[in-house]
This record gives C-alpha cells, sequence and structure tokens, in this order.
C-alpha cells in the first residue's frame, strides 16, 4: 500500500515532510520518495497549523445563532492559517449548547472527512460570568455557578473549555469539577481580585480569557485579574490583538510581563469576519465591543509589530501555547510525529498555503 506524502518546499528555510498525516522529518533540503507531491513555496516558512481557542464565527456564521454550522465555519478557516480551533458558545438561551455539542459530535464523527480545520471541544464563555464584566454577553443568559448548568459538560462529550467568573458564589467548586471532567477552565467576564485569581488557580484554572477586556481593571492598589495575571499567577493569558480590544501598547506590555510561551493569541472572530471592508470591530449600539474580525494570520501579524517579537515568537502565541492550554501533545510544534498541520508563511506572515492531516486544504495561488 502507497503512503499518503506531501513535502512543503522553502529553500533556503526547512522543509518538512509528513507522511501519513504526520511529520516524519522537518531538515533543510529534505528528499522523498519518487511521486511525492509536492507544495513549493521558495523562502516561505513553515509553522505548525495555528490553533485558535477562541472563535464564535466567521464569514456569516454565528455559532451561537446556527451551532449546526460548525462544519461550514471549519471550512473556512484554513485560509487564515487555522487547522483546529475552539468553536466558542456565548451565553445562549437554553438548548444551544446542546445543538452545539451535537453538531460537534456530528463533525467529528467523520473526522478525516473534514474539509477544513478540527473543531477541538467547545469553549463555553459563559453563562456563568459577573453581570458586572458582562460585556457584550446578555444579562438575561447568565447564570449563577451550579452543578445544574454544567450537567454533561466533559472533555468527552466535547466541552474542552469553559470560562468562567471565579469570584461568583460556588464558582471554585464548579471549577473543581469541570477540571474533574477533563475541562480546561479559564477565568473571564470577572470582576475578582487578585486574591480571588489566586484561590481560582489553587482550584483548577490555568488561563485568564482575552486578558484586559471585560475583568476588573489594573490599579496599583488594586491589581485584579490583569496584575496577577502579568505577575505570573496565571499559566497562560488569551489576549485578542486586533488593536482595538487591547491597545497595542497593552498588548506589548503583556508580552513583555509573561512572553511568548504564556500569551495565546485568540482572535474572538465572529460572523462579520471575512464579510465587512474598513470595519475594525463590531460593538453593539451602546458602543460595547461585541465581536473581531480579527482572522488568526492578522493577530500574528499584529503581535509582530505591536511588541517587536520575531516572526517565530509570535506563532508560538498561535501554536505552542494553545496547544498547551489544552494539553494536546499531537499539536502545536513542527517536530517528528506530530500531527501534519502546517501553515506557509511568507516572512511577512502572510499565509501561502494550509495543510490539514498532510493534505493542503488552502493555497493563495
Ligand atoms: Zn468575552
Amino acid at each position: 500500500m502507497v503512503s499518503r506524502s506531501l513535502l512543503v518546499r522553502t529553500a533556503p528555510s526547512s522543509d518538512v515532510l509528513v507522511v501519513d498525516g504526520r511529520i516524519a522529518a522537518v531538515g533543510p533540503v529534505l528528499t522523498a520518495p519518487a511521486g511525492t507531491p509536492v507544495l513549493d513555496a521558495p523562502g516561505a516558512t513553515v509553522a505548525p497549523g495555528f490553533i485558535d481557542l477562541q472563535i464564535n464565527g466567521a464569514h456569516g456564521i454565528d455559532l451561537a445563532a446556527e451551532p449546526e454550522r460548525l462544519g461550514e465555519l471549519a471550512a473556512v478557516l484554513p485560509r487564515y492559517g487555522v487547522t483546529a480551533f475552539c468553536p466558542t458558545i456565548v451565553s445562549s438561551p437554553p438548548g444551544i449548547v446542546e445543538r452545539a455539542l451535537a453538531a460537534w459530535r456530528d463533525v467529528r464523527a467523520g473526522d478525516g472527512d473534514i474539509p477544513g480545520a478540527v473543531p477541538l471541544g467547545l469553549h463555553l464563555e459563559g453563562p456563568m460570568l459577573n453581570p458586572l464584566r458582562r460585556g457584550a454577553h446578555a444579562a438575561r443568559y447568565l447564570r449563577a455557578p451550579s452543578p445544574e448548568v454544567i450537567a454533561g459538560w466533559t472533555a468527552a462529550d466535547g466541552v474542552a473549555l469553559v470560562t468562567l467568573a471565579p469570584e461568583l458564589p460556588g464558582a471554585l467548586a464548579v471549577v473543581g469539577t469541570l477540571v474533574e471532567r477533563g475541562v480546561v477552565v479559564a477565568a473571564g467576564h470577572t470582576n475578582a481580585t487578585a486574591s480571588e485569581i489566586e484561590a481560582a488557580v489553587s482550584a483548577g484554572v490555568t488561563m485568564v480569557t482575552h486578558l484586559y477586556n471585560a475583568m476588573r481593571p489594573f490599579a496599583h492598589r488594586d491589581p485584579g485579574p490583569v496584575g496577577a495575571t502579568l505577575a505570573g499567577a496565571v499559566p497562560v493569558a488569551g489576549i485578542i490583538a486586533d488593536g482595538v480590544h487591547v491597545d497595542p501598547l497593552a498588548v506589548a506590555a503583556a508580552w513583555r510581563a509573561l512572553g511568548p510561551g504564556w500569551v495565546a493569541l485568540v482572535t474572538g472572530a465572529v460572523s462579520e469576519l471575512g464579510q465587512v471592508e474598513g470595519v475594525d470591530a463590531v460593538r453593539l449600539a451602546d458602543g460595547t465591543l461585541a465581536g473581531c474580525v480579527l482572522g488568526m494570520d492578522a493577530a500574528v501579524r499584529n503581535l509582530r509589530s505591536f511588541t517587536g517579537c520575531s516572526l517565530a515568537e509570535a506563532v508560538t502565541a498561535a501554536t505552542a501555547t494553545p496547544a498547551a492550554v489544552l494539553r494536546d501533545p499531537s499539536r502545536g510544534e513542527l517536530v517528528a510525529g506530530r500531527r501534519g498541520d502546517l501553515v506557509v508563511l511568507t516572512p511577512a506572515g502572510h499565509v501561502v498555503a494550509t495543510v490539514i492531516d498532510g493534505e493542503v486544504a488552502w493555497t493563495a495561488a
């Protein structure tokens, strides 16, 4: 039986050979068996495929309204270099989470036939959020933390990540239960003090959702979630690098405090991504920011321009760091044995091609 293989050739940078969906070799000027398809991108850089931990929609698809369109969302993401993602559901009317979980199971049942990025488990952003920091989440859908709210939320059944406000009564018990079920828990839409964040981390919280946005702001005698995170109390900070949700200088400050292993770029993209030109973000009628029109490739380019870091460092924030958040050892680095999920980038960080499971999923040409 002939093995399925692909050689990505980028001389003078490193080549990557993928065999049967896994990275087989990384190095300068690889040779592959005769007949191996070659993706030629001279002068480009190969990176691991991007992983987006927080994406609500794109190209007219809004998961919270039509969770059944999950597969369609997966199909449009490779053009942004994304090869895996956590479909994100905001605080929603009853039944939406169940429909999203059913859609996730349907798409995953066709694993291997997925025409796009791989939906990892859902990111349930809400409904256990602090009303004081709800941002664009509808107040009527918020719930107090309780075992009932998280009934059926397990990693095995498709919940990868939950964002909650850990200072709410009952929240720490919920954190403990979710962690036991294999779910990663992030603090977000929170009015916690720094010490409440430290208690949340002790209970199992490992991330802060969109650092700076929808949380108690930093003050020098009341450092809150921002101060606790920048001081290193939380393993990873998700951050929206669109230049609108967070000032570029605040992104640079977080980067300088934390560095590439502790910052995960997230897009927070909504259905308007890919639909509208000349719009920097989506807002509610009262001006509240309600979503991003940011592709992950643009987030990587922005991070470089905001911080002056290298392309490789910016890529880490979209690959190895989110993979670490999800405790996924199969993704996030260009080493033999990892999944053959790749993004080929120009030196400026534009996507030339995206490879998923060793197959070319998208090319710019
Ligand atoms: Zn949010």
